[in-house]
């Protein structure tokens, strides 16, 4: 995703770094590595970048030039080139989403890196549905906490995993939720305390992010948890109805909550 002209592609940050005096450079990789901020390789010509890095301001770009310039070599300058890359204030947020990411394949659930996040398997009416939903638990649990246009949608390519919440950062925009995914099954009958307890789940991480950056089960989003009304633990034991068949279709759009109902119904009164 391209946000802003502050973001650089691998070929602005090569040319960048060229143009700096590391002229042994060939290629510039990003990464979304969990730990691993940088590392020269293939005889120091090829340079992987956190892709946190895709947004460096010109003193991290020209520290990256010096370390390739040294090709690895140990001296003062170079400590201190490495002090600043690795000090820079954005790589932070960028570790902590790659980190969650993948921390998130573990407990709900998690779009692998396969799945794209634009593509949602439901159709219109469950996307209206999980969007009505969304909206009123935003307002009635979260106090309207969260921004309204955070995308909401279902997979099918979820298998153990309930749901997940992608977090992302950008300097322009700073921190800002990617989206929200729940698995489909969620939508089968049978499945209405589990669907409703996910999305608070999911919602209490996005909370959590927006507003202390938090990417844990620790305390600030058991906070959340506690205050919006879902099962403040990661794990979910309780059985979950499954479709039968990993291609079965699931279609079935859930009664909404009857006090949403009410409203919605009221809307289209006085509208
Ligand atoms: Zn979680």
């Amino acid at each position: 995703m391209r946000e802003s002209m502050l973001e650089l592609a691998p070929e602005d940050i090569l040319a960048a770094l060229k143009h700096r005096g590391a002229r042994r450079l060939k290629r510039v990789a990003l990464r979304g590595n969990r730990s691993t901020i940088w590392s020269l390789t293939q005889g120091g010509t090829v340079l992987n970048l956190h892709e946190a890095y895709r947004f460096a301001p010109d003193a991290v770009l020209a520290a990256f030039a010096l370390i390739v310039k040294k090709g690895g070599r140990r001296c003062a300058e170079v400590s201190e080139a490495q002090r600043v890359v690795r000090e820079w204030p954005g790589l932070r947020p960028g570790l902590e989403a790659a980190r969650s990411a993948k921390h998130s394949l573990r407990h709900r659930g998690c779009a692998g890196p396969g799945e794209s996040v634009a593509y949602c398997c439901g159709t219109p009416r469950q996307r209206a549905y999980i969007r009505a939903l969304y909206r009123y638990l935003n307002e009635t649990r979260f106090e309207g906490a969260l921004p309204d246009d955070v995308p909401v949608r279902l997979s099918s390519r979820m298998t153990s995993r309930l749901g997940h919440m992608t977090p992302g950062f950008t300097r322009q925009r700073g921190r800002f939720v990617v989206e929200i995914a729940l698995n489909v099954d969620l939508m089968l009958e049978g499945n209405g305390f589990e669907r409703l307890d996910t999305l608070l789940h999911e919602m209490a991480h996005a909370a959590d992010y927006l507003t202390d950056g938090g990417l844990s089960h620790d305390e600030g989003w058991q906070a959340w948890a506690r205050r919006v009304g879902c099962r403040a633990e990661s794990r979910y034991e309780r059985p979950v109805v499954r479709r039968r068949r990993r291609s079965d279709p699931v279609t079935r759009v859930p009664p909404l909550p009857p006090a949403l109902r009410e409203r919605m119904s009221l809307w289209r009164k006085t509208a």
